[in-house]
């Protein structure tokens, strides 16, 4: 890439609303680099893998405002390091999970945000919550008060042209809505999580509020 990494979060930054939180991805790219996008502004990084993560977050250690978002699929058994490392949790996508953070927040007396992941089409290479499944476990999830469910997470499946991406992007806008007028009392719809560097565009158009961009910030990965 030709332009410096701040010329591309300017860019970004101008073509999206203000009110839309910018999640750089940071998965394969280096803390020297993440540090370079801090520079530049940023303040939340997404990354998918507990371990990688770890040993960048012992680096950037003294950037201390940074929020960190655990984007990738989380299995069981790092669920308590994923709620150590993170304050965030876009890809909580099955009831055992959400429960087992559930108790292990109150052990360890953290109260992390959550987005449940759902699928709005069949996707077999991804997991996540179908929407009548997202639905009858609504009642359980809203019994997880350790928990501070934000909103949705989607991330559409590959090869769809744009309409039907905007499609699944307004679908789950509109669960989030149908959520939210359920009036849960601990299950919040604030948030929506969609959108990556091929189609953030059509996620803003559809309302998101967050942003989760790799490619087009940093490069590709290899
Ligand atoms: C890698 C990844 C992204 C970023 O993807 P880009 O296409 O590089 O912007 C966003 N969300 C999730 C869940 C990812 O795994």
């Amino acid at each position: 890439m030709s332009s410096s990494i701040s010329e591309r979060i300017d860019q970004i930054r101008s073509s999206i609303p203000s009110s839309v939180r910018l999640i750089a991805v940071s998965k394969t790219v280096p803390a020297e680099i993440i540090r370079s996008a801090y520079a530049a502004g940023i303040r939340d990084f997404g990354e998918s893998r507990i371990q990688e993560a770890a040993s960048k977050q012992a680096e950037l250690k003294d950037l201390s405002d940074i929020t960190w978002h655990f984007i990738g699929h989380l299995q069981s058994n790092k669920a308590k390091k994923a709620l150590e490392q993170f304050q965030w949790i876009h890809s909580v996508d099955n009831l055992q999970l959400a429960q087992r953070l559930d108790n292990l927040a109150s052990q360890l007396g953290v109260s992390p945000h959550i987005c449940l992941q759902v699928k709005i089409l069949p996707d077999p290479s991804k997991s996540g919550w179908t929407v009548p499944e997202l639905l009858a476990d609504l009642p359980a999830i809203n019994q997880y008060k350790n928990l501070q469910i934000q909103g949705l997470m989607t991330i559409p499946p590959l090869g769809l042209n744009e309409a039907e991406n905007l499609d699944v992007f307004n679908a789950t806008a509109k669960l989030a809505k149908t959520i939210r007028d359920q009036n849960w009392s601990h299950i919040k719809m604030d948030h929506l999580s969609m959108g990556m560097s091929s189609d953030y565009k059509l996620a803003v158009q559809a309302g998101t509020t967050m942003v989760r961009l790799g490619t087009i910030l940093f490069g590709d990965r290899p």
